[in-house]
């Protein structure tokens, strides 16, 4: 989400008659889109401003700008630690940057941390970082109160967007030429909740979008995230089965195997029914990769729920997992509870998470050996050459000169645990 923002943050300086440039000290505005979901953000944030202090010293033209969750979050706390910031922009009043950084080039340092999303990001200018893949917002906020989470106290509660705004955008990028978009949302399975259909009793669901956006002419892969194991539906797989340009790949964030663990994060799903899900997902849609977030050391967790954290994963065989060291974030109802995990213990069990998770990628990725995926460019390879995505979300390398955003037929020679290495497939010659 902070990714779309920025680039919403670039189309509106641009549209404001600004060109970026590659020396800081050379610019006349300056944003830290900050993020309150990583640690540290704070520290990190007044480091950068630190670093910017003596560059806006030398050049007053200079105008610095916080915007994000933390400017959300910490509102006039930015200006009194640091007052060489001009401008405070919250998670709500994007589309007002241009005209308070105006306003702090006349009179001074501006604050704007309005409560609710009046005007959609989506809707404003963008400076998209890809030719070939866009990032598409469909609902901002979360109406859910995880017990770890920042997100609802940063970004309100759940808007979505309706349908028609969502199509637009989206053919309007097929027409430029993008052939991939990713749907944004905090819960996706609960998208439409708050919206009306005129002259129906029925709200949009997630699963109508999904089915909508694929009839969109051009685009070739969809994908979306983050779907909630609690909202999950049956009428969402059936969308993702039925619609082919829908990617066979799901972020479905577990966070803990244990119910007592899940109990206290206030995520009001189970192991079982969570493996259930898991489950019906993969029999309706062979070859679906599966991915998933894990907090270990939760405060309370015992060895015994982090055993049930390890044999979900053992169950579940994630192609990926994204493991993270509880860590208490201000402002959240988890900070406050009694029983934090001494941070010795909490590595000792990330330790074995990640142990048994990189044998389970490895092994996951061992079953596409000798096998031929469809891969979208997207750069340049580490290695030389280049890499790309296939439709399950697998970082696949490969020799060759191709352009971002091509798609090749490539075999796939050797699996590692984060990536695959292969050879593109020479095209059939007609007869
Ligand atoms: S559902 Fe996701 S965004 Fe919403 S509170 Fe829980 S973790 Fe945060």
């Amino acid at each position: 989400m902070n990714e779309h923002d920025s680039e919403r943050i670039g189309g509106l300086l641009e549209e404001g008659g600004y060109t970026s440039v590659d020396d800081p000290s050379e610019a006349e505005v300056v944003v830290l889109n900050t993020c309150a979901i990583r640690e540290n953000a704070d520290n990190k944030l007044y480091g950068s401003l630190g670093h910017l202090k003596p560059l806006k010293d030398r050049n007053p033209r200079m105008r610095i700008v916080v915007a994000g969750c933390l400017a959300q979050k910490d509102q006039g706390i930015i200006q009194q630690r640091a007052p060489w910031v001009d401008v405070v922009v919250g998670t709500h009043a994007l589309p007002a940057l241009l005209e308070l950084v105006r306003a702090a080039e006349r009179d001074g340092p501006q604050m704007d941390v309005r409560e609710y999303t009046e005007v959609f990001p989506s809707a404003l200018p963008a400076r998209r970082g890809s030719k070939h893949h866009a990032w598409v917002s469909i609902a901002v906020g979360c109406d859910n109160r995880c017990t770890f989470c920042i997100v609802p106290l940063v970004r309100g509660p759940q808007l979505s967007r309706p349908i028609g705004d969502v199509l637009a955008e989206v053919q309007g990028l097929s027409r430029t030429g993008v052939v991939e978009v990713t749907l944004l949302g905090q819960n996706v399975n609960t998208y439409g909740r708050d919206l009306s259909v005129p002259g129906s009793p029925r709200r949009p669901l997630f699963a109508d979008l999904l089915r909508a956006v694929n009839e969109v002419d051009g685009l070739r892969r969809i994908r979306f995230t983050s779907p909630h194991p609690h909202d999950f539906t049956p009428d969402v797989i059936e969308a993702m089965a039925e619609s082919d340009k829908v990617c066979e790949h799901i972020h479905f964030p577990l966070q803990s195997g244990s119910d007592r663990v899940l109990r206290a994060m206030q995520r009001s799903y189970r192991s079982d029914r969570y493996l259930e899900w898991v489950r019906r997902i993969r029999a309706a849609i062979p070859g679906i990769a599966f991915s998933t977030d894990v907090i270990v050391g939760f405060p309370g967790e015992t060895e015994e729920d982090f055993q049930g954290t390890l044999r979900v994963m053992a169950e579940a065989r994630f192609d990926q997992a994204y493991t993270f060291q509880y860590s208490p974030r201000p402002g959240t109802k988890a900070a406050a509870f009694d029983e934090q995990i001494p941070k010795a213990a909490v590595q000792e069990r990330f330790d074995r998470l990640v142990a048994l998770q990189e044998r389970i990628s490895l092994e996951r990725n061992e079953e596409l050996v000798g096998t031929t995926v469809e891969v979208m460019v997207e750069g340049m390879g580490r290695k030389g050459g280049v890499q790309g995505r296939t439709r399950t979300n697998k970082l696949v390398h490969f020799d060759g000169e191709r352009e971002p955003g091509a798609f090749a037929d490539v075999r796939i020679q050797a699996a590692h645990p984060h990536h695959l290495d292969g050879a593109p497939v020479p095209a059939a010659v007609p007869a």
